[in-house]
């Protein structure tokens, strides 16, 4: 039980240190309140062993995390390479 309970622990621990990035990645939508989108992003919180996101504005709670954060982890090295590409060439308007 001991095991399994700690593997949890580190799955929690996981998601949140993914959840994080994502959220402050510009290039990426971040995961927003469900009743106002202007609210302040989400924040992944673990409770009770399950890890859900939160927003601070409103207490709105929101149980799936999409696999592709927890999995996709938005790279800073990707980001500052496009923020770099798009100043190099910016964008022309006629
Ligand atoms: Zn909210």
């Amino acid at each position: 039980m001991k095991t399994r309970a700690t593997r949890r622990q580190r799955r929690s621990a996981a998601i949140i240190k993914a959840v994080r990035p994502w959220q402050e990645n510009p290039l990426v939508h971040s995961l927003t309140c469900g009743n106002d989108s202007q609210h302040a992003p989400l924040e992944a919180v673990e409770e009770n062993g399950r890890v859900e996101l939160h927003c601070r504005d409103c207490g709105y709670r929101q149980a799936d995390i999409p696999e592709i954060v927890i999995k996709g982890k938005p790279s800073r090295a990707l980001a500052k390479r496009v923020a770099a590409v798009l100043a190099a060439k910016p964008i022309q308007f006629r």
